[in-house]
């Protein structure tokens, strides 16, 4: 999450591999449906590494295993790209779920 400490300096939004980031009323936000903390695409969330001000903390309510955050990597790869494209990295966790 991004609080209100953000100085809508438009370093962050570039850098998320996920178009997580964007402008909000007044400063900017990240939309939790779309964020994985970067997992997939890079070790460190880069919009915490590029802030300024250090004013990205992971949100209280979204806190989410390392697990989750690469499934919801690779749903959001699924509508974006072709499935093929995901063989390195993690392997794949059975939710244990239907479809
Ligand atoms: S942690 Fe990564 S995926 Fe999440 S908003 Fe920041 S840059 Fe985007
Ligand atoms: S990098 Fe930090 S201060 Fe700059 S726009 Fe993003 S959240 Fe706001």
């Amino acid at each position: 999450m991004i609080t209100d400490e953000c100085i809508n300096c438009d370093v962050c939004e570039p850098e998320c591999p996920n178009q997580a980031i964007y402008m909000g009323e007044e400063i900017y936000e990240i939309d939790p449906s779309k964020c994985t903390e970067c997992v997939g695409h890079f070790d460190e969330p880069q919009c915490v590494q590029v802030c300024p001000v250090s004013c990205i903390p992971i949100h209280p309510e979204h806190m989410e295993s390392r697990e989750t955050l690469w499934q919801k990597y690779q749903r959001l790869q699924g509508e974006v790209q072709p499935a093929g494209s995901l063989s390195a990295g993690l392997p794949p966790v059975s939710s244990g779920g239907g479809a």
